[in-house]
C-alpha cells in the first residue's frame, strides 16, 4: 500500500546518522530548498527520504523545534496512528509484564518503546502520561483511547506540565484525559508501600527508574544510621527503614514532600526511626557537619543540575561541592550513594568526581557497585540520550 503522507527530503549524507540508528533529525539536515520546514504543521505526520528520494521511514514534523522530525517507523508503510500506537503499547507491557509481578513500573519509555514523546508510568489502574512533542500531542486522543484498550485504566492523567514541552511550542496544563484521577497515587516498589500527589508530585508522581539501586541500596543499611538527601517523598530513605536501618533522615526542599516522607513512614510503620527535615540540600549538608553528626550510609539523589549543555560548568561544579559535602558527613566506614540523573555527566565523569571528593578530604575510596536506570527504562542502543541513570556505591574509609 502506497503512503500518503507528505515527504520531508534530507540533504545528502544528512541520512547517515539515522541509518547508523538514531531516530532524531535536526533542522539543519533538511533540504530546505525541496522541501521547506515551514510547509508542514507543528507535530504533522510524513514520511523520511534520503536526498536521492529513498524512504527512511515514517515520521511527524515541528517545524519550530532544533530537532525538527522524529523517525517513528522504518517501514514506509506505519504512520504513527492509533494501531502503530497499540501495537507498540503492547509490546511495551509484555516486557514489563515478564519483568514485575506487581503493575507498578515505567509502561512507555518515548524513544526506546518506538513511542517518541510519550512517557507513561502505571500506578495499578491509575496511568500518568507526559507527551513531550508536538507529533504526540496531535496524537493525545488516539493515545488516551489506545492506553484504554490495552490497559483498561480507571483514569489516565495527562502531566503535560514539563518544562520541555515549551522546546517544542507546547503549552502547560495537567488534565484528567479519562475517569477519576485520585489525589494519591499509589505505588508498590521492591514490595514496598508508598504514596505521593498525582497532581502535584515531581514528574509523574514517582522515580521508577531508580527502582534496582534502592533494592541494592537494602543490604547495605542494617542497623545504620542513613542519610537520604533531595528525598522527595522518601523512595530510598523509607525502603532503607524497612530494610533494617536504625535511623533514617530525609531531606528536601520541599514542604509537600516532607508531608509525603511522613505519611510513607507511617505507612510502613517505621514512623519512629524515620524524621523528615525540610531544609535546602546544601545548607542541610553543611549543618550537619558543623554540628559533627555523622552518617553511615548517605544517599544524594538530586534532580538534574546539567539539563542542556550549556549549564555543564556550573552542574559539574554543582556535583563536585555536593559530592564532597556528602563525604565529609560519612562516618569512618561509610557509603556513599551518588547519583545523577542528567545525560550531560558521563558516568566516567562521575567517577572522576567521587574521586575527586575522597582526595579533597583525604580518604580512601572502594567503588563497590554501580548501577543505572532499571529495564523499564530501556536504552535505544541508537540514541545515547535514552541513557542517562547512574548511580554509584562508593565505601570511603580513612586511608
Ligand atoms: N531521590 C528522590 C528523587 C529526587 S527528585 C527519589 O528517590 O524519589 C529531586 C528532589 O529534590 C525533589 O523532591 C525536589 O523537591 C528536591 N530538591 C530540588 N532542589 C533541592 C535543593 N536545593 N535542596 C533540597 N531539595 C531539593
Amino acid at each position: 500500500m502506497a503512503t500518503t503522507l507528505p515527504i520531508l527530503r534530507l540533504l545528502k549524507h544528512k541520512d547517515r546518522r539515522l541509518r547508523a540508528g538514531h531516530m532524531w533529525i535536526f533542522s539543519n539536515e533538511v533540504d530546505n530548498r525541496n522541501t521547506p520546514l515551514t510547509d508542514y504543521e507543528p507535530g504533522e505526520a510524513v514520511l523520511i527520504q534520503d536526498a536521492s528520494g529513498h524512504n527512511l521511514g515514517t515520521g511527524y514534523v515541528n517545524p519550530h523545534a532544533l530537532i525538527c522530525a522524529r523517525l517513528v517507523s522504518r517501514n514506509p508503510k506505519y504512520p504513527l496512528d492509533k494501531s502503530l500506537i497499540v501495537h507498540r503499547l503492547n509490546v511495551a507491557l509484555s516486557l514489563r509484564s515478564r519483568l514485575f509481578e506487581h503493575p507498578f513500573y515505567r509502561l512507555v519509555y518515548g524513544d526506546s518503546d518506538g513511542l517518541p514523546g510519550l512517557v507513561v508510568d502505571r500506578f495499578g489502574d491509575v496511568l500518568v502520561a507526559q507527551i513531550t512533542t508536538a507529533g504526540m500531542e496531535r496524537l493525545k486522543n488516539e493515545v488516551v483511547t489506545a492506553l484504554e484498550k490495552v490497559i483498561r485504566p480507571s483514569a489516565i492523567l495527562l502531566r503535560n506540565d514539563t518544562s520541555s514541552r515549551e522546546l517544542e511550542g507546547l503549552d502547560s496544563y495537567v488534565e484528567t484525559a479519562m475517569g477519576e484521577m485520585p489525589d494519591q497515587l499509589d505505588i508498590i516498589e521492591n514490595d514496598i508501600r508508598f504514596t505521593a500527589s498525582a497532581s502535584q508530585g515531581q514528574k509523574t508522581g514517582w522515580f521508577f527508574d531508580q527502582r534496582s539501586n534502592r533494592a541494592s541500596m537494602q543490604k547495605y543499611v542494617k542497623d545504620m544510621r542513613v542519610l537520604d538527601v533531595f528525598s522527595y517523598v522518601g523512595g530510598w530513605g523509607i525502603q532503607a527503614a524497612k530494610a533494617g536501618a536504625d535511623s533514617v533522615t530525609c531531606v528536601d526542599s520541599s514542604a509537600l514532600a516532607i508531608e509525603s516522607v511522613n505519611v510513607n513512614a507511617e505507612l510502613n510503620q517505621v514512623g519512629d526511626r524515620v524524621v523528615a527535615v525540610k531544609e535546602e540540600a546544601f545548607e542541610a549538608l553543611r549543618q550537619i557537619r558543623a554540628e559533627r553528626e555523622k552518617f553511615d550510609v548517605v544517599i544524594i539523589d538530586p534532580p538534574a543540575f546539567i539539563k542542556r549543555k550549556k549549564d555543564v560548568n556550573e552542574g559539574l561544579k554543582a556535583y563536585h561541592r555536593l559530592n564532597r559535602m556528602a563525604m565529609q558527613v560519612l562516618s569512618k566506614d561509610g557509603i556513599l550513594i551518588s547519583c545523577s540523573c542528567s545525560y550531560h555527566l558521563q558516568q566516567d565523569k562521575l567517577r572522576e568526581i567521587i574521586l575527586g571528593a575522597s582526595r579533597h578530604i583525604d580518604r580512601f575510596a572502594q567503588i563497590v557497585e554501580h548501577g543505572q536506570q532499571g529495564p523499564d527504562h530501556p536504552v535505544h542502543p541508537g540514541i545515547p540520550e535514552t541513557e542517562y541513570l547512574k548511580a554509584f556505591f562508593t565505601r570511603v574509609l580513612p586511608n
